[in-house]
């Protein structure tokens, strides 16, 4: 392994209880709103971790899971509808020392903000994605999302749909995610493990947390959810590309929703390959983005 990737300069280490990680905000998510395991499994991985809540830095943009920054203790910001991937982009790129985390749903990832997300996956841009995935836009009462299953009826598909939903995970996998996992935000302890060691990978790591939303999607129960998952086995590999599609082809052909860690490799973070040319081209031994500024001035 290079001396790039073995540089972990990202974790700054604290002992403290995942009570501590909340911030003083009361939570406010309607009564059994999934997001409410996001959360809890969210400040179980900080703990665990023992990540400085003085080098956290949690991101989100428009919707219901746009107000999880508040409850955190961390440095945050609500950004634009579907804009938390660029903005963590530049945090991270600016101060490579920091933990970047994005907390965001299945409408702003990946409708509004679908373009995006491609190019986090890509760069392996090193933070930690946790998609909050309801399959309905919660916050604006109930109409369809990218991840809307097709026969579910919405203000906006009073009929159902006429689209096939878009997978997460499968995406993720495509476009060159080095950690992708699954999981339903009800099993807080595989949830907590998951984000856990995302947080822990060098590189872009995406969790997709099935959290229902019991106020607009009637289908996609916190015990549909639960019935529906399949947790991966030991004998799954997961530096296996190939068998990270197939275990979740299989799963979807079962009507059923794969949990756990689906697939994670190493390769160099967009910071590190920036380092590396500041320090070829520049001559320069730290990466500093001002030095890459600087060298792009004609
Ligand atoms: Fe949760 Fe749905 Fe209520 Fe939003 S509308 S807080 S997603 S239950
Ligand atoms: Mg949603």
């Amino acid at each position: 392994m290079s001396t790039a990737l073995q540089a972990q300069t990202h974790l700054h280490r604290v002992e403290l209880p995942s009570k501590d990680y909340k911030d003083d905000t009361t939570s406010f998510w309607c009564a059994g709103c999934g997001h409410y395991g996001v959360l809890t499994g969210l400040l179980r991985a900080l703990s665990e971790v023992g990540i400085d809540p003085n080098y956290l830095v949690s991101i989100s943009g428009i919707g219901c899971s746009g107000r999880l920054p508040y409850f955190v203790r961390s440095y945050k910001m609500h950004t634009l509808h579907g804009r938390a991937g660029p903005v963590a982009t530049g945090v991270q790129l600016a101060r490579p020392d920091l933990n970047v985390v994005i907390t965001g749903g299945d409408g702003d990832g990946f409708s509004i903000g679908g373009g995006h997300m491609p190019h986090l996956a890509r760069k392996n841009i090193n933070m930690t994605y946790i998609l909050m995935d309801n399959h309905v836009y919660g916050l604006t009462k109930g109409q369809c999302s990218p991840t809307s299953r097709k026969e579910m009826k919405t203000p906006t598909t009073p009929y159902g749909g006429v689209e096939a939903p878009l997978d997460p995970v499968l995406y993720m996998l495509t476009y060159g995610a080095t950690y992708v996992a699954q999981a339903f935000a009800g099993n807080v302890k595989l949830a907590s493990q998951l984000i856990k060691d995302g947080m822990e990978h060098k590189g872009f790591a995406f969790i997709n947390l099935l959290s229902q939303c019991p106020s607009f999607n009637e289908m996609d129960t916190a015990k549909h959810f639960k019935n529906a998952t399949a947790i991966l086995d030991d004998s799954h590999d997961v530096s296996d590309l190939d068998a990270a599609m197939h275990a979740v082809n299989m799963a979807r052909r079962e009507g059923r929703e794969p949990n756990g860690l689906l697939y994670k490799t190493e390769r160099p973070t967009l910071d590190q390959n920036m380092a590396e040319l500041v320090k070829n081209v520049g001559g320069h031994k730290d990466y500093d983005l001002r030095k890459i500024i600087d060298l792009a001035r004609p």
